[in-house]
C-alpha cells in the first residue's frame, strides 16, 4: 500500500517523500488503523520490517500541537538501549521536518541536568531508556501524568536485558487511561506477562514469518575447527576489500571483542573499530557514526550494542561466534539487508557451537548452507584453553558469565526455555549431535596429510 493511501497528513507525506519512502511495509499498513483507533496493540514482526514507523506514523498523525508553554509529554516511547533512543530521535527529526512537534531523547551515561532542562522546557514526545526514565521521574522534573500513548519498543530485548523492574515501576505510575503500544521481534513468557498485567484487551498485529527469516539476506556458514583458525578465516575474508565493504562482526563477550580487535588491528589499521558496553557513551556514538559514514570499514561489536542498530549498506554480518540464543542470531543478521537492500550473513561455527547452529536452524526452519573453508585459510593447530578441555566443552561455553546481550535472562534459563516464538518452532529440545559437513572435514584432513 502506498503511504498516500494511508490517512496521513501532507507534512508527514512530504517528509516521507524526502526520505524516498513510497510504500508502507506490511506491519506499517496493518498497525496504522489499530494505533489510530486508540486500542492497545501488540505488534510482532521480524527485525528490519519497519516497526518504528509502524507506530511513529499514526502517533504523529494524531498528535496535536500543544499551545502550552511547558507541555508535559503526551507520548512516551521506551527503547532498550541508548543507541536506539538516539536513532529514534533522528527518525523523529526526519519525520517531523514539516511539523511543529517538540521531542527529546534521554538516556543514561549523559549529563542528567541538561536532560532535565530539556524536559522542563516542555516536550510532546519523550523517548527514553528504562533506567534514565526512572531516574528522571525520581527527580520530580518529569511528570508522566499527561501520557496518553505509551510505546514499548523492542520489548523482548528490554526484558532480556533485565529491565523488568524499571518497566513495571514506570507502568505503575502512568495514568490509568492511556493507550499501550508494544513492538517486539519475538514473544516470550516475560513479554506475555507484561501484556497480561498492563495491557487492556490488545489487538495483535502479527506479520508471519517466511520460510527464511529475511529473504534478502544470503546466509552461509563455515565450519571452523578452532578459535585461531577463525582468526585466519576472518582476516582472509576482510582482505577482500571490494566485496566486504561494510562489515559488522559480532562477538559474544566484551573481552573477546577486545581480544579479536588486538589480533586484527595491525593488519587492518585505520579500518577497524570495536564497540561494547564498557566503552563510554561518547565513544559508542562516535564509533557508530564513523562506521555509518564509512570511516571504518569493519566494526567488531557485542550483541547488546548492535541490537536494533540501523546502519544502511552493511554488506556483511559475520557471526564470529555462534549465539546460544537463536534470537540473537536473527537480530544479528537483521543488521544487513535493511529496507530494500540485500546483504550477506556469514556464521563461523566451531565444533562446540554446532548445537547452537541447530537451534538457530530449527527456529528459522531453514538450513544454512555450509561453505568449504577456502584453501588459503591456514588451519591453526593452536588451541585455546577452553578448546583443550574436551570433556567440558559444552559447559565451558555455557558457563561463561558476562556474555553480552543477555543480562538477567541468563539466570532465567528455565523460563527462557518455556518461551514461545510465534510462527516458528523456537522451543529448545535436547539435541542429538549431528555430523556436519563431513565431506569438507575429510577433504581438509586429507590435505593436511599430504
Ligand atoms: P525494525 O524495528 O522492524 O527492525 P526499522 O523500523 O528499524 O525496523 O526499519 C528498518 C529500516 O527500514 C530503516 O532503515 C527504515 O528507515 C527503513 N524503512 C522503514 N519503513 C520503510 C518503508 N516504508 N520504505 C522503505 N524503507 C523503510
Ligand atoms: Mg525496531
Amino acid at each position: 500500500m502506498l503511504f498516500e493511501e494511508l490517512n496521513l497528513t501532507t507534512p508527514i507525506i512530504n517528509a516521507l517523500d524526502d526520505l524516498g519512502y513510497k510504500e508502507a511495509t506490511p506491519i506499517q499498513e496493518q498497525a496504522f488503523p489499530v494505533v489510530m483507533s486508540g486500542r492497545d496493540m501488540v505488534g510482532v514482526a521480524q527485525t528490519g520490517t519497519g516497526k518504528t514507523f509502524a507506530y511513529l506514523l499514526p502517533i504523529l498523525r494524531s498528535i496535536k500541537f500543544s499551545k502550552e508553554k511547558h507541555p508535559r509529554p503526551k507520548v512516551l516511547i521506551v527503547q532498550p538501549t541508548r543507541e536506539l533512543v538516539i536513532q529514534l530521535v533522528e527518525e523523529l527529526e526526519k519525520l517531523t521536518k514539516y511539523m511543529n512537534i517538540r521531542f527529546a531523547g534521554i538516556y543514561g551515561g549523559a549529563n542528567i541536568n541538561k536532560q532535565k532542562d530539556v524536559v522542563y522546557n516542555g516536550i510532546d514526545i519523550l523517548v527514553s531508556t528504562p533506567g534514565r526514565l526512572v531516574d528522571m521521574t525520581g527527580t520530580g522534573v518529569l511528570r508522566l501524568v499527561d501520557v496518553q500513548k505509551f510505546v514499548l519498543d523492542e520489548v523482548d530485548e528490554m526484558l532480556n536485558s533485565g529491565f523488568k523492574a524499571q518497566l513495571t515501576t514506570i507502568l505503575d505510575v502512568l495514568p490509568k487511561k492511556r493507550q499501550n503500544i508494544m513492538f517486539s521481534a519475538t514473544l516470550n513468557r516475560d513479554v506475555d506477562n507484561i501484556i497480561q498485567d498492563y495491557f487492556n484487551d490488545p489487538i495483535r498485529v502479527e506479520i508471519a514469518r517466511h520460510g527464511t527469516p529475511l529473504e534478502k539476506i544470503e546466509q552461509t556458514a563455515y565450519h571452523v575447527p578452532n578459535y585461531y583458525t577463525k582468526v585466519n578465516l576472518l582476516k582472509y575474508l576482510l582482505h577482500k576489500k571490494d566485496e566486504f565493504k561494510k562489515v559488522l562482526v559480532f562477538v559474544a563477550r566484551k573481552k573477546w571483542a577486545d581480544r579479536l580487535y588486538s589480533m586484527i588491528e595491525e593488519e587492518f589499521e585505520g579500518e577497524v573499530d570495536v564497540l561494547h558496553s564498557n566503552k563510554s557513551q561518547n565513544y559508542r556514538i562516535q564509533a557508530l557514526q564513523k562506521f555509518a559514514d564509512g570511516d571504518f570499514r569493519i566494526l567488531l561489536a557485542t550483541d547488546v550494542i548492535a541490537r536494533g542498530i540501523d546502519v544502511t549498506d552493511i554488506t556483511h554480518v559475520i557471526s564470529y561466534d555462534t549465539p546460544d540464543y537463536p534470537e540473537n542470531y536473527i537480530h544479528r543478521i537483521g543488521r544487513t539487508g535493511r529496507a530494500e537492500k540485500s546483504g550477506k550473513s556469514i556464521a563461523f561455527i566451531s565444533k562446540i557451537e554446532k548445537e547452537y547452529l541447530e537451534d538457530i536452524e530449527e527456529m528459522m526452519s531453514y538450513t544454512i548452507p555450509a561453505l568449504d573453508l577456502p584453501e588459503d585459510v591456514e588451519i591453526s593447530e593452536h588451541l585455546l584453553e577452553s578448546e583443550k578441555d574436551k570433556t567440558n566443552q559444552r559447559n565451558s561455553l555455557i558457563n561463561i558469565k558476562g556474555r553480552e546481550g543477555r543480562g538477567e535472562a541468563f539466570h532465567d534459563k528455565k523460563d527462557k526455555n518455556k518461551k514461545e516464538n510465534l510462527g516458528g518452532p523456537g522451543r529448545r529440545k535436547p539435541k542429538k549431535t549431528r555430523p556436519i559437513n563431513r565431506a569438507a572435514q575429510r577433504k581438509r584432513s586429507q590435505k593436511k596429510k599430504k
